[in-house]
Formats: structure tokens, sequence, C-alpha cells
């Protein structure tokens, strides 16, 4: 059964299938349109669960398309929030370099953001970093004042309205298929009917190569999704991040490592880590999908990855076990996570009565606690075990809740969910969205 004829169907309804739709719309008039989206809405994956950030591309190479790409993209978005009046923020991205052996990368990361005209750009000392940062610990930084964060997924249904309202249909609830040529037009065969349309592009996020593969042109290339776990730091601790404080990225290593975020909604991130998911849309530790993970092990991309990466993996995984560890990574940035963290297992006085000036953020910086030198990640940092068992019963002292996504290596991401209610670590472990 055909359910339409169109001169162009679009698979996918993400924010970059809706961007193209709403931008073919604009240039052409009465171009009769469709986007055919699997779940019931727009933006339920990726798009729907990142991290919020507006890059300033301080990291792409200059000149390249992705450099070009991100600083108008960013500059275009900005103007559209205007328009719709949808909030965005400059709370700017700190780059912090810990020790000595960061400082030439962070050197190298400043030249490419300069020349990549990245705005107001200030390379900074710890006198600066504490003004800026009172509780981010680092001895160089680079400052990105015009870095943002906005809701994606606002963004994403602010297109939506856009395209319907110039005459384009969105199919919500329809998984593509299959994608075949019949008399001259491409046939989209989805789970509620077929679609007949003259042009097709897909734009299929985390399935993108089997979507691709169906229009009979797909590359070698093949998604590895992998799950990442962030926390988001309870309401009282999240004081200590005004911002985004960012690693020194290491380009030897495929994952940026644990960083903090803050969201337009108010919430600061810590993570994620990053773990071989078994399932391409799979949140939950359990989930698991034979399919997915099959074409994960036979992909010679996946092999030689993991044979390059396996000791990162492993650590990645003992992270995602234990949150004692994960906390003590977090701790290298924000050296209070751990005072945070501590209270779980010597319940004493609540963290956040240990010090006044910790308590209130206008205190001087003078109060604030020094920061502490680096720890190194270590199995003997904790055990999953004994963290489990710690933190039940401790539950209001928790200053972090976790919080899942999905990525593969090239930061393709399936959900995310914030774990509310009793925080005690098995709950936050075990239970998944
Ligand atoms: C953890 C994480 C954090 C990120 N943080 C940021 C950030 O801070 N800033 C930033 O700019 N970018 C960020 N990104 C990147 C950004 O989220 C993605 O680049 C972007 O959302 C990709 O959009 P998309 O439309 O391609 O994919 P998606 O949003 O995943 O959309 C693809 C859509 O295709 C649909 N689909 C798939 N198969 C079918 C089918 N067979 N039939 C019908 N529909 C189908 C899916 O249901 C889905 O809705 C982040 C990514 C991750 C993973």
């Amino acid at each position: 059964m055909t359910t339409g004829r169109f001169d162009l169907a679009i698979v996918g309804g993400g924010i970059v299938g809706l961007a193209t739709a709403r931008q073919l719309l604009k240039k052409k008039p009465g171009l009769a349109l469709a986007v055919v989206e699997k779940e019931a809405e727009v933006a339920a994956h990726q798009t729907g669960h990142n991290s919020g950030v507006l890059h300033a591309g301080l990291y792409y190479a200059p000149g390249s398309k992705k450099a070009l790409l991100c600083r108008e993209g960013k500059a275009a978005l900005e103007a559209y929030a205007v328009e719709r009046g949808i909030p965005f923020e400059h709370c700017g991205k700190l780059v912090v370099a810990r020790d000595e052996s960061e400082l030439p990368r962070l050197e190298g990361i400043r030249e490419r953001a300069a020349r990549n005209g990245v705005e107001g750009l200030e390379e900074i000392g710890p006198d600066r970093i504490r003004e800026l940062e009172p509780h981010a610990a680092g001895i160089r930084a680079l400052w990105s004042p015009r870095t943002g964060i906005i809701d994606f997924r606002r963004v994403a249904e602010a297109y939506a309205e856009d395209v319907r309202s110039n005459g384009g249909a969105i199919f919500t609830g329809r998984r593509v298929v299959g994608i075949e040529e019949r008399g001259g037009e491409r046939i989209v065969k989805t789970t509620k009917g077929e679609i007949a349309c003259s042009d097709l592009v897909t734009c299929a996020g985390l399935h993108s190569d089997r979507v691709a593969a169906m229009t009979g042109h797909a590359g070698n290339e093949r998604i590895v999704p992998f799950r990442g776990d962030y926390y988001t730091l309870k309401p009282e601790a999240r004081r200590l991040v005004r911002g985004l404080i960012y690693p020194v990225p290491d380009p030897r290593f495929p994952f940026l490592g644990v960083h903090f975020t803050k969201t337009i909604h108010g919430d600061v991130l810590a993570g994620p880590n990053a773990v071989l998911a078994f399932a391409r849309e799979g949140y939950k530790r359990t989930d698991f999908s034979p399919a997915d993970l099959f074409q994960t092990l036979t992909y010679s991309g996946f092999r030689k990855l993991a044979r390059k990466f396996w000791k990162t993996g492993l650590t990645e995984m003992w992270r995602d076990w234990s949150k004692r560890a994960f906390t003590v990574e977090l701790a290298r940035y924000v050296p209070e996570i751990r005072a945070c963290a501590r209270s779980l297992w010597r319940p004493t006085a609540p963290w956040w009565t240990t010090s006044r000036s910790a308590r209130d953020p206008t205190s001087s910086t003078s109060e604030m606690p020094r920061p502490r030198p680096p720890r190194p990640l270590s199995p003997s940092a904790g055990s999953s075990r004994s963290s489990r068992s710690a933190g039940s019963g401790s539950s209001d002292r928790v200053g972090v809740h976790s919080h899942r996504v999905c990525r593969s290596s090239r930061e393709i991401s399936t959900a995310a969910r914030v774990v509310e209610g009793p925080s005690d670590f098995k709950s936050m472990l075990s239970s998944g969205p």
C-alpha cells in the first residue's frame, strides 16, 4: 500500500534530518517533502540526549570543513534561537591542564583555536582559573567565553514545526525496512506502508550504515555503539561547576575523558565513561541485541580499535562499574567532588556542612579548598562491591546521580536518563532507563 507520493523523502527525524528538511523547503517552497521517523516523536535518540554544548570550534584543523561548519553553524543556530525564543547561554568553557605534561597539547589547541577565530579566547593561569571556576584545579587553561549551551531537542522540535508549517509531512512511528526502485521512483518501505518519492536523503544516525545499505550504496563503515555513563551533580553540589570544565584531550585515545557540563536546564553532567554497548539503542547495561553485538564483533574496524585501545577500554569498563573510580577521575578536575564522595563511605557530617565557604558560592575564593595534586586512576581506588555496600544507607549525601547514553567511536549516541530517587550506589549502578 502506497501511503503517499513525494518529491523528496528524508529518513530520520533527528536534528540532521529535520535541518535538511527545513532548509530544502526554504530553498524550494512547494516541494512535496516527507520525513520518516521510526520513533513516536522526533529527536528521540542522539539529538535528544547529548550534552547540549554549542561548540566554538577549538579543536578542529584550521581551514577544514569541520572548523568552518562549527563556526558558521554556531552563529546560525544562535540567530535561529533568538528568532524562535529558544534559550541558550554563553557559559564558557575551560580546557584545563592538570600538570606540565599537558602543556604542549594545550598550546597546540590554543594555536588551532586562534587560527579558527574562536572569539574571546584567553590562555590563563591558576588565579584566573579560580576566578572563573573557583572549584576547578589546574596549572593552566584555555578559556573560551563564547562556548554555549542549548537544548538541542527543543531546537529539533522547532525545526519540525517549521517543516510542517512550510507544507512538509513528518511521519513518526514508521520504521524504514527497505528501499527499492520501481517504475522510475524510489519506494521507501516502512512498517506502516510504502512511500513513493523521486529523491531520497538518509539521516538515520545510529542506523545510518544499515539504512545506507538499503539504498544499495553502503560503504565499509559500520556503527560501533558505545554507552556513556554520566552522573548529574545533585542540586546542592551544582555550585562546584559554573560552566564547562574539560580536560586537555589526548589525541592518542579515542575518547575525550570525563568532563563537567552545565546544561541549559541548570543540571551539571559529569562524565561520560564510554563502554561498548551490546545494542545500538541500548541505554542500560543489560540491553542486548544479538544482531547488533554480532555485527560489532565481526566488524574488522572494531577489532582494530579493540586491539589498539584495550587498556583504555578496560579502564572505562572499570569506571562504569565503580562509582568510586569514576569519582576519583572527576576529582582530578574538581577536587571537592572527592570530598562529597568521601562522606558516602565515612558518613559523618554531610559534606556540604563541613565548610561555610564551600556552601556559599559568593564567598571569597581564598577560602576555597586548595586543589589537591592529581591522583592516578587505578583499580585500587575502590571496588564496585565496596562502593555498593558502602553507598547504601547514605542516600542523601551522594553528590551525583547516574545518567546513561550511548555513543559510537564517532560520538554517535543513543539516549540518556537521569536516575532520580534514592541514590545509594546500588540503585545508581543497577537501575537503568
Ligand atoms: C554523548 C553525546 C554527546 C554529544 N554532545 C554534543 C554537544 O554537546 N554538542 C553538539 O553539537 N553535538 C553533540 N553530540 C553530537 C550530536 O548529538 C549528533 O551529531 C546529532 O544529534 C546527530 O543527529 P542525527 O540526526 O544524525 O542523529 P539522531 O538524533 O540519532 O537521529 C537519527 C534518527 O533516525 C531515526 N532512524 C534510524 N533508523 C531509522 C529507520 N530505519 N527508519 C526510520 N527512522 C530511523 C532514529 O530513530 C533517529 O531519530 C553528542 C553526541 C553524543 C553521542
